[in-house]
């Protein structure tokens, strides 16, 4: 899990924070009527006075205005299709993210333009486009919380050029305020740095709960809340992109006879070695080890063939075997678990015409199905043991039918 030291805050920021966060690009779309409103109006307050003193720029300065608006409308609709309740991968996070910061970016850019293409000769309009442009800078801010490097290039895009052309005018006036602009720009960027400072400190925090929240207290692995949160994930992945999920569902043995013989302690105990053998199994950053509730544990493995997770499910059983946790009313003599192992390949189409077409159909209670009913024929057939169940699968029925069979004669 993702854990930021808030020590750190004071470093590179960019380097330490680990991954975009759900709500650093919800924060970023909220604002995004600030976005096209501050364009709108700061561009239109540029355009009247312009229009007025540069009577014969009136085509370029429609255009200009007219590419403001658009890109600002595209990046406003852009931003009405991100939905802050749906759960984003970190890819798509980042893919918002960049998308965001290319648009602003985009804008600024035409803003800068506007420094030079527009510049008028005296002072009074100068100021007027200094001043617009340090109020576009201003709105931009909601940035920060993508990137802190984007707002800067903000700064540099959009007020470099006019600064430069100040200097070039050569008039007394028009270097002072060149220099105002200067000092101005560095001050919005201790600003800038400061607010980035504090929303990374917030995103700490945030962080910090998060992963509280999403741990078992007992184990520090993840809970029940974290495991079925990322089993929606994985499981909307794997029917995005066409590939098998697997699922170990852990079971300890006789472990009511453990906590009777050796004490609840001695069963915490027990229970957080059994959640350390299952945290050095799972190597994949997608794999999620994590505590299903009571004695039972849930292990996630994405991208993973049925083949392969039983192979990591009997490791797992013999390394738990291996620990030799003594468990005298145990026939095996020391603590064992028994593992179901399930695998799936989520499907979707319901366009099948035939039955056996429609049968593909793939839900994911059918993968917890399966492992459950894994688990319990590794149980019936005597514990310690690994079993396996496909999706849609029936061997369980098959053997309860056995056993019904045999009892009734
Ligand atoms: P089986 O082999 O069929 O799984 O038998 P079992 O005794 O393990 O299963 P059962 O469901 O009868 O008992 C589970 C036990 O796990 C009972 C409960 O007290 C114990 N348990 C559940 N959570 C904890 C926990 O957090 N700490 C401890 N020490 N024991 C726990
Ligand atoms: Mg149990
Ligand atoms: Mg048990």
């Amino acid at each position: 899990m993702a854990r930021v030291e808030s020590d750190n805050a004071s470093l590179d920021a960019e380097a330490v924070v680990p991954s975009l966060i759900q709500g650093q690009i919800a924060y970023l779309y909220k604002n995004k009527m600030l976005g096209i409103w501050s364009n709108i109006l700061l561009s239109a307050i540029l355009l009247f006075f312009l229009w007025i003193h540069l009577p014969n720029q009136k085509l370029p300065l429609l255009i200009w205005f007219g590419l403001i608006l658009t890109l600002s409308i595209i990046r406003f609709l852009m931003g009405r299709t991100f939905e802050s309740e749906k759960e984003y991968t970190q890819q798509e996070l980042t893919g918002w993210a960049n998308r965001h910061v290319f648009f602003t970016t985009l804008i600024s850019t035409i803003w800068g333009l506007a420094g030079i293409v527009f510049f008028p000769n005296d002072l009074a309009h100068q100021a007027l486009i200094a001043f617009v442009l340090f109020s576009v800078l201003l709105a931009a801010i909601p940035t920060l919380a993508a990137s802190r490097i984007a707002y800067y290039l903000q700064i540099f895009v959009t007020l470099v050029p006019i600064i430069i052309l100040l200097f070039l005018h050569k008039g007394q006036s028009q270097s002072l305020l060149a220099l105002a602009m200067i000092v101005a720009s560095i001050t919005l960027m201790l600003i800038a740095n400061y607010i980035y400072q504090l929303l990374f400190e917030l995103q700490n925090t945030q962080v910090a709960l998060q992963d509280l929240a999403d741990t078992d207290q007992l184990t520090q692995v993840a809970n029940r809340r974290h495991f079925d949160r990322e089993f929606k994930v994985e499981w909307r992945r794997a029917m995005r992109e066409r590939t098998p999920i697997s699922l170990l569902l852990i079971d300890v043995d006789l472990f009511k006879k453990y906590n009777d013989t050796y004490g609840h302690q001695a069963g915490d105990v027990c229970l957080q070695k059994i959640a350390e053998c299952l945290s050095s199994i799972t190597h994949r950053p997608a794999d999620l080890a994590s505590r299903y509730g009571g004695e039972e544990f849930a292990v996630l493995l994405p991208v993973t063939k049925q083949k392969d997770a039983a192979m990591l499910a009997e490791r797992l059983r013999r390394k738990i075997e291996a620990l030799h946790i003594e468990h005298s009313e145990s026939s095996f003599g020391v603590v064992t678990v028994s593992i179901g192992v399930s695998c799936c390949e989520p499907a979707w189409d319901f366009s099948g015409n035939t039955p056996e077409e429609e049968q593909k159909v793939v839900f994911p209670a059918m993968l917890l199905t399966a492992a459950d009913n894994a688990l319990y024929v590794s149980k019936e057939q005597g514990r310690n043991q690994v079993s396996e169940q496909g999706c849609g699968d029936q061997k369980l029925s098959k053997i309860l039918q056995d056993q019904a069979e045999n009892s009734d004669r």
